[in-house]
């Protein structure tokens, strides 16, 4: 064993030409033993990593010994299922501005300190206030039927007593800016645009743009109403909520999303050639706004205590389901991280601050609230990781650091192989909660969950406690416990993010 010997990364070998064949194979020996293990037995029993100095670029085996035990012990920690149980269980629903977003705070403010946390605090954030009220909606003609939907969170209400007129219906946000001038005059518009199931959840950027700018698009062709297919891959017949936003100056039409089974009823009875008519109602109301809080809590560092690394989640939810996968895992996930972490017998280098942000769903309130306040010290924030899709298996990771730093990545992910996780290049985007980190140029990292069944549920009423696997979510605690100590513990420094 020796430190000084210059080492060569197994990212660096891989692409030597004598070695690019053989570290292929060897990739798709490893995915081939873990993608067994995971059928015969659903789980991954990770190989214990041997603290092999050699084969390590720039940690210390030290270091690697010490990740490996806390990634290990992540494995048989049950506290990320405890938090989010009680989480659920004794609060339940935290919609921005409501009672449960309170009892929220105070339940994790409760929590984190009895957990042994240092800093432990509430910071204030204004949120907006807006209530859903009812929804209810029918085709009218020439089939009358009722249907499942649910206001869109920002919506206006209709007029009392309701809304009807004649659906017009796109596949897409360009075809609906295609129309001429008129083109939806008095019409309710339908975007029957419809989400595709992947891992990745990539289709979820084109849903955004359709949930939350459809209604002023639609406005300014000329409709009264909006509707779309849910932004979600449920095939219950339950409706998925979520954000959206009117565009200034133009006029504000009510916005409501159908189940994919109504949305699938809607487009077939409008294939039948014939005008279909519809109704609905929603009365919603726009309170202003309300207090909420981005709770924080800390293990502070033994060298470098005003070095930050930031492991973010986001405590509020929608308002339809209990808020378990999105975003109580979340939350269970970072909190349980830096609980492992604060119980080694000595502290990392640096500072590990966990961020529960008040009222990301509806505006990122939290996330802006923060970047405020820290403004003067995000030269002091070295990282940051936020767990913001569910409890799905971390199944790749993501760094953003300058590409000399790349060889900690490469020793980090060669920590996070055993558990299923592969690295997949250096254009994180971190998430959402992030934005003030991203925009100073911290280095960010996506541990990306398997989103594969997180939109059957994401943003309904099925956001549930059931739906949180503890196998999975044991795994994604592992995860980040081993990149928040490599980050933290690091001797070097990971330097700013590429632009
Ligand atoms: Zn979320």
């Amino acid at each position: 064993m020796s430190t000084t010997r210059i080492r060569v990364s197994r990212r660096t070998r891989a692409l030597l030409p004598q070695n690019r064949g053989r570290a292929r194979g060897r990739t798709l020996a490893t995915f081939l033993i873990l993608a067994a293990i995971a059928v015969a037995g659903n789980l991954v029993v990770p190989e214990p990593v041997q603290a092999d100095g050699d084969s390590f670029a720039v940690l210390s085996p030290a270091v690697v010994s010490q990740a490996t035990a806390l990634r290990d012990k992540a494995l048989q920690d049950d506290r990320a299922w405890d938090f989010v149980e009680g989480l659920t269980v004794e609060v339940g629903p935290r919609f921005p501005g409501t009672a449960g977003d309170r009892r929220g705070v105070e339940w994790a403010l409760a929590t984190l300190k009895a957990w042994g946390f240092e800093n432990v605090r509430a910071e204030p954030v204004t949120v907006p206030k807006w209530d859903r009220g009812t929804a209810t909606g029918r085709t009218v003609s020439p089939f009358p039927q009722p249907v499942v939907l649910a206001a869109l969170g920002g919506s206006v209400a209709t007029p009392k007593g309701g809304l009807e007129a004649e659906v017009l219906r796109v596949e897409s946000m360009d075809e609906l800016g295609a129309l001429g001038d008129g083109g939806a005059d008095g019409k309710i518009v339908f975007i029957d645009e419809r989400m595709e199931r992947t891992r990745d959840g990539r289709g979820y950027g084109a849903a955004v743009a359709k949930r939350g700018g459809g209604a002023s698009l639609a406005a300014e062709k000329g409709a009264v109403g909006l509707l779309i297919r849910s932004a979600g891959t449920s095939t219950s017949r339950i409706a998925h909520t979520g954000g959206m936003r009117y565009r200034e100056g133009v006029r504000k039409i009510p916005a409501a999303a159908l189940s994919n089974i109504d949305a699938d009823l809607l487009a077939a009875q409008m294939r039948r050639g014939k005008p279909v008519r519809f109704h609905y109602e929603l009365t919603t109301r726009d309170l202003g706004t309300a207090e909420s809080a981005n709770v924080i809590a800390e293990v502070v560092g033994r060298e470098r205590p005003d070095e930050i690394v930031i492991l973010a989640a986001h405590l509020d939810s929608w308002d339809l389901g209990m808020g378990a996968v999105d975003d109580g895992s979340g939350c269970a996930i970072v909190a349980a991280a830096a609980k492992l972490i604060a119980e080694l017998p000595e502290r990392p280098r640096r500072t590990i601050r966990v961020l529960l942000t008040a009222n990301e769903e509806f505006g990122l309130s939290g996330a802006t609230a923060y970047g405020e306040r820290y403004a003067d010290a995000m030269d002091k924030h070295v990282a940051g990781v936020e767990a913001d899709f569910g409890a799905g298996r971390v199944w790749a990771l993501r760094s953003r650091v300058p590409d000399d730093r790349l060889p900690v990545i490469d020793d980090l992910a060669k920590l996070l192989a055993p558990l299923g996780i592969e690295p997949q290049g250096n254009r994180a985007r971190g998430g959402a909660d992030l934005r003030p980190l991203r925009q100073a140029l911290v280095p960010v990292f996506d541990l990306s969950q398997d989103g594969s069944a997180y939109f059957d549920i994401h943003h309904t009423i099925e956001d549930t406690l059931d739906k949180v696997d503890p196998e999975a979510l044991r795994q994604n605690v592992a995860a980040h416990v081993t990149l928040a100590y490599i980050v933290a513990e690091y001797d070097g420094d990971l330097g700013r993010a590429p632009e």
